[in-house]
């Protein structure tokens, strides 16, 4: 049962005159219940195929096809709800609003779903529980340490359910300890079913995922 399959995408950047293929050929098949790491050095086209991954960019050309849904040629309102429905994302940078607490923080991917209010606060709270913060329900972002702070977008990664968590680089800002408990909270997700793509360049952090995949000058090397 796949949740992503990729077949053979390239993608190509207008640059000046000159064309960049980012992506030459890359086929990718993750079935569901996966926990698989993309490593790559800087330029090899990481960010690319997470942005396609993630329904934030599409394809030159290729396939790729989104638990079960063709996204290839999809018009970007429709991009931005898949987005939204369908995957959770975590970012190095946490992408927290400052202003908010941790529980309207998580909350906002169901606003944009349209989930009703009460409901909203109901599965916001379960998914904070669920990542160990229910003791910083109203607390801000610049109240709580780097590693609370990823714990609080894993929560809202969770939130709505989602058929993949796309993680880019997200102990890239965390110091030891705080990576060390976010990977361990990536192990308890997979092991309670989730699928999860983490893309690093650091090979530490890739052993944690039960598949790595390699890529280097946009091809996928190894598996
Ligand atoms: P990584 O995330 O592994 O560092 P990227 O996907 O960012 O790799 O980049 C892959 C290649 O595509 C690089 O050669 C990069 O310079 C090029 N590239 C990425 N984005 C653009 C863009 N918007 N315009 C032109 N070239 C780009
Ligand atoms: P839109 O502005 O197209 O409506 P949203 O802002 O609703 O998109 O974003 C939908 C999801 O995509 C959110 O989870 C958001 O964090 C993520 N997202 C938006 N922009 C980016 C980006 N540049 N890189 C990675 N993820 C992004």
């Amino acid at each position: 049962n796949a949740i992503i399959e990729m077949t053979d995408v390239r993608k190509t950047y207008a640059s000046g005159s000159l064309e960049v293929e980012a992506l030459r050929g890359v086929s990718l098949r993750i079935a569901q219940g996966e926990y698989v790491a993309v490593v790559g050095p800087s330029g090899s086209g990481k960010s690319t195929l997470m942005h396609i991954i993630g329904c934030l960019d599409v394809p030159t050309s290729g396939d790729y096809v989104l638990a079960g849904g063709r996204v290839t040629e999809l018009a970007e309102t429709h991009l931005a709800e898949i987005r939204n429905r369908r995957i959770g994302f975590v970012f190095q940078q946490f992408n927290l609003l400052a202003s908010m607490t941790a529980l309207r923080n998580v909350e906002l991917p169901l606003a944009y779903a349209g989930v009703p209010v009460a409901e909203r606060r109901r599965r916001a709270e379960e998914s904070l529980a669920r990542v160990g913060l229910s003791d910083r329900l109203t607390h801000r972002p610049g109240e709580l340490s780097g590693g609370q702070q990823q714990r609080v977008a894993v929560a809202r990664a969770l939130v709505t359910d989602p058929a993949l968590i796309l993680a880019d680089e997200p102990t890239g800002n965390l110091d030891s300890t705080a990576s060390a408990d976010v990977l361990a909270l990536f192990d308890e997700l997979h092991a309670m079913g989730r699928t999860i793509l983490l893309i690093t360049h650091e090979a530490e952090v890739a052993r944690r995922a039960t598949r790595s995949v390699l890529i280097r000058d946009g091809q996928l090397v190894a598996s």
